[in-house]
């Protein structure tokens, strides 16, 4: 059998890691909570490393393991583990190696329910969480360096809604420095565009509700990087306990077959979509890092080599003019989440940053007007002219 790793990205996706044996062609779905083991010394064997096999499914589900192996595959880690939500994936990492009045060095402009989290870890557990600003390599190397040794470094690039990047290389190098593990959220990216691990990331966190799973149509979330630190976090999610369903290990498996159809799809019709707004004269600004006016392009070009991703934000006048915009689209669809085939929008100022108070806003750059866009597969002739029509009639 030939050596998979060494295939193409659209070979690895539709075959994965395994060789094909004879029999189904696709991964059952072993929708099962238990498994039958073949005798009492067989359960030493599994329990003691000597045999590989399934227990139980909150530990391991041979339709869960199919979908770690391919996405440690296109990831390019060992391992991986799957969880039922990107939350899940993400709590499960954190606790596994903050611990109880330690600390945490992160980026702003963290996903919501991570920027949620972290403030649980400060007020139940004591954690201290340092914020540094995403785009500031310098002054995440200082808060690294500077005070008691983080447990860990956690970023996130491209950041929701308005697309700043971490300079992960720079990161890694302040983080070893500091003997300091890192973890990343790269959903923004997906696997196609970013390879964290290549560039010394330890753990890669996606949630595949987005782009992995790829249809809207599921909750997931997975962790990458070396055999060790992977099972490091599982240890803490067996005991936890958010386990990926079969069900949607078998559709998350069926998604990632075409991922680099999709991304790629998505990436030309993000940019596109971008270049046009860009142009329009009733939008003020657009947040996009294939947009040479990126202020971080030169970056992003070196960072996301597959592309740009498929969100991008845009702003216009006023919140009114913004709900307007939303209320008009006839192809694009008013819903939160991204990385689907169908194109979503939502605004931001009413939906993942709501609430949050004028200064917090205006230095994450949102505006009141500011619509997020997530693209999907559609034609992109038909997008822009939804678009178009949509924004036709608004004040500069
Ligand atoms: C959606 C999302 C999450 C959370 O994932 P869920 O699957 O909704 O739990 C975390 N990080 C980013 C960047 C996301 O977009």
């Amino acid at each position: 059998m030939e050596d998979k790793r060494s295939v193409g990205e659209r070979t690895a996706a539709v075959h994965g890691p395994r060789p094909s044996e004879p029999g189904s062609l696709t991964t059952p779905i072993h929708q099962t909570s238990t498994f039958v083991l073949a005798s009492a010394d067989d359960v030493d064997a599994v329990y003691e490393g000597r045999r590989e096999g399934d227990v139980y499914s909150r530990y391991s589900n041979p339709s869960v393991r199919a979908v770690e192996e391919r996405v440690a595959m296109l990831e390019g880690t060992q391992a991986a583990a799957a969880y039922a939500s990107g939350m899940g994936a993400i709590t499960t990492t954190v606790l596994a190696f903050v611990p109880p009045g330690g600390r945490i060095v992160a980026n702003e402009d963290l996903y919501g329910g991570v920027a949620n989290f972290l403030k649980w870890m400060r007020d139940r557990l004591g954690v201290r969480v340092d914020l540094v600003p995403t785009t500031d390599a310098a002054a995440l190397a200082s808060a690294l360096a500077s005070g008691p040794r983080p447990s860990l470094c956690y970023l996130e690039t491209p950041t929701n809604p308005t697309l700043r990047l971490v300079d992960l290389a720079a990161a890694v190098e302040a983080a070893r420095a500091a003997g300091v593990p890192t973890a990343v959220d790269s959903t923004f990216a997906s696997p196609v565009n970013s390879k964290p691990h290549a560039l010394g990331v330890d753990l890669v966190l996606h949630s595949a509700t987005k782009y992995l799973g790829g249809h809207g149509d599921l909750t997931a979330g997975v962790v990458c990087g070396s055999k060790e630190l992977v099972a490091r976090v599982h240890a803490v999610g067996k005991m936890l306990g958010p386990t990926l369903d079969p069900h949607a290990a078998f559709l998350i498996e069926r998604g990632l077959k075409t991922l680099p159809l999709r991304v790629k799809a998505i990436n030309e019709n993000a940019q596109a979509i971008a270049e046009h707004l860009a142009r329009h004269p009733a939008v003020h600004a657009v947040h996009y890092p294939g947009l040479a006016s990126h202020p971080q392009h030169a970056l992003a070009k070196k960072q996301m080599p597959g592309g740009y991703g498929g969100v991008l934000s845009f702003d216009v006048a006023t919140f009114a003019d913004a709900k307007r915009v939303l209320d008009a689209f006839r192809i694009v669809r008013n819903a939160a989440s991204l990385g689907g085939v169908e194109s979503l929008c939502s605004l931001p100022y009413q939906q993942s940053h709501r609430g949050q108070p004028k200064d917090a806003l205006a230095r994450s750059g949102i505006t009141e007007g500011t619509i997020r866009l997530a693209v999907g597969v559609e034609d992109k002739d038909d997008l822009v002219r939804d678009l178009d029509q949509a924004l036709s009639g608004l004040r500069k």
